[in-house]
């Protein structure tokens, strides 16, 4: 019975959920692919060939268990797969809706390899959770018992909020500090809508709250709260604090008015997505509405920042990359579809200076792609005298980010960081150089990905509970 309905990739092709009009989605920050019908899920799911030795699953973050919630979606026993889907994951329909796929467990689908096109496993794991949160079948977490220990998490990111679902399921007492105002770190004020609705982030930060854990918000960690008057509270401390230091640019006219940093830019934007008071948008400042917009940068930070000055009515947004198509950081797919939505890219250029004040425009100067460096990517080199300028009125910056200076913020020398500025933590158990001190995501592996912050706060999760299992780690209180 199950195996007439698995095996389908030779007769059923590839589909993605129906992916709204470029024109219409480019007028809202809602996301834009629809809900597959139940129907549509059960067939995709279908195309999968049961692999012994599944590469998906090798190749997912978290180790999911693909192969087993395709074939229960394809045998239509979908509260089966979500148990499944949701034992390895804490944050299901996000991973489903942001991984990249393309690099993680789809591109490395043997169906794909075979040229038929992968199975689209995200988009029927988001579709089991997001069917699963309709169902009630997305259970309240209710510990067995409480127990007496607490734990403090620096940073309600996914890295600190993975861990703190794992840690209050065992009965830990468990309080988030974060410095903005709303817990989800990226996932609520970097990632735009139109990838991520702000709704799916909140219910499960409600969940938690349901479940007894304790965030304390607009608290910025060595500023209104001493990071040793942490360790002091709590039996042990997680550090999930992400990495926000953006990577700078020395150029002429670089701090001029007009020349912007993404996070800025994308947070004011999902700031007034959620209709809060942001004078910087309603001042024209980080709003891209009629300007001439250009963005500096080729990663995902980059796209977020072109789409969301489409949607934010620019007169024209234009996108330069010092390598070319084929060499930038960016998921081809978020490409595609910010071409799709207007966006012009210019590979293989640069900026050299801005002129104006406010900015007028952008020098460019033209590259090509030379010899390869140690790491074996070629290196973009100059080409003399084919400078030219670029009209702006806006200039976003999204050159990547940098941890900020932990150690020295919050008064901790003995806190040991690497020399790119990350914490120094073990890769398995999340141990630091300080007692009782755990981290996590971004500020250990530098800027990443939500499912790898996602698989350190539950791993780091396992290593507290046996470090507070040791007699000695509540006698130190
Ligand atoms: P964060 O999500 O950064 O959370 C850290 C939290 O710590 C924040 O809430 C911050 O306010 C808080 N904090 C920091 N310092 C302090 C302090 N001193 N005191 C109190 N609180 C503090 N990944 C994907 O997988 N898919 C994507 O599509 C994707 N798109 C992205 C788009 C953008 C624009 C950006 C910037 C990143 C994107 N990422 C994406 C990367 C992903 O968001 C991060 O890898 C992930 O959020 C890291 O999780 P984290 O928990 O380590 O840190
Ligand atoms: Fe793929 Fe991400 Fe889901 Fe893993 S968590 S199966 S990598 S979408
Ligand atoms: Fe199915 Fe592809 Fe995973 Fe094989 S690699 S189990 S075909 S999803």
């Amino acid at each position: 019975m199950a195996k007439q309905r698995m095996l389908k990739f030779v007769t059923v092709s590839k589909e993605m959920p129906e992916k709204r009009a470029a024109d219409q989605r480019a007028q809202d920050f809602g996301e834009i692919y629809r809900e597959f019908a139940t129907k549509k899920a059960e067939e995709q799911a279908g195309r999968c060939s049961q692999c012994g030795v599944p590469y998906c699953q090798a190749h997912c973050p978290l180790h999911n268990n693909i192969p087993d919630w395709l074939r229960l979606t394809a045998e239509g026993r979908l509260q089966e797969a979500y148990e499944i889907s949701q034992a390895t994951n804490t944050f299901p329909e996000i991973c489903g809706r942001i991984c990249p796929q393309d690099r993680l467990c789809e591109g490395n689908c043997v169906i794909e390899q075979s040229g038929h096109g992968t199975v689209t496993i995200g988009a029927v794991e988001k579709f089991l959770t997001d069917t699963a949160w309709e169902n009630g079948w997305v259970k309240p977490i209710r510990p067995a018992a409480d127990r007496s220990e607490s734990v403090g998490i620096i940073g309600a990111g996914p890295g600190g909020l993975a861990a703190a679902d794992a840690l209050r399921r065992q009965g830990v007492q468990v309080t988030v500090y974060d410095r903005y105002d709303r817990a989800g770190g990226l996932m609520t004020y970097g990632i735009p809508g139109f990838k991520l609705e702000k709704h799916v982030v909140q219910q499960r930060i409600q969940q938690l709250e349901e479940a007894g854990v304790q965030f304390v918000l607009n608290c910025n960690v060595g500023e209104d709260l001493a990071f040793d008057a942490i360790r002091g509270k709590h039996d042990a401390v997680l550090i999930a604090t992400g990495v926000y230091k953006t990577r700078g640019l020395k150029a002429p006219g670089v701090g001029v008015e007009g020349v912007v940093r993404a996070i800025d830019y994308l947070t004011a934007s999902n700031r007034k997505g959620f209709g809060d008071d942001v004078p910087e948008y309603d001042s024209g400042e980080l709003n891209a509405a009629g300007k001439r917009v250009v963005v500096v940068g080729g990663g995902d930070t980059a796209m977020d920042c072109v789409r969301t000055a489409i949607r934010q009515g620019a007169q024209s947004v234009k996108c330069l990359y010092r390598r070319d198509r084929a060499n930038m950081p960016g998921s081809q797919r978020e490409v595609a579809n910010a071409e799709e939505e207007g966006v012009d890219f210019v590979w293989l250029s640069a900026p050299k200076g801005f002129t104006g004040e406010p900015v007028d425009g952008v020098i460019v100067e033209r590259m090509r792609l030379g010899a390869p460096d140690a790491s074996g990517r070629q290196m973009p080199e100059v080409i003399e005298g084919a400078d030219y300028s670029e009209p702006a009125d806006l200039v976003v910056l999204a050159l990547g980010f940098e941890p900020e200076e932990l150690p020295t913020l919050w008064g901790v020398p003995e806190l040991e960081v690497t020399r790119w500025g990350t914490i120094k933590a073990d890769f398995r158990e999340h141990t630091t150089s300080l007692p009782g001190v755990f981290a996590v995501g971004d500020i250990v592996r530098g800027a990443s990905l939500v499912v790898w912050a996602i698989r350190d706060g539950r791993d780091a999760a396992d290593s507290i509970l046996r470090y507070l299992a040791q007699p000695a780690a509540v006698a130190a209180e």
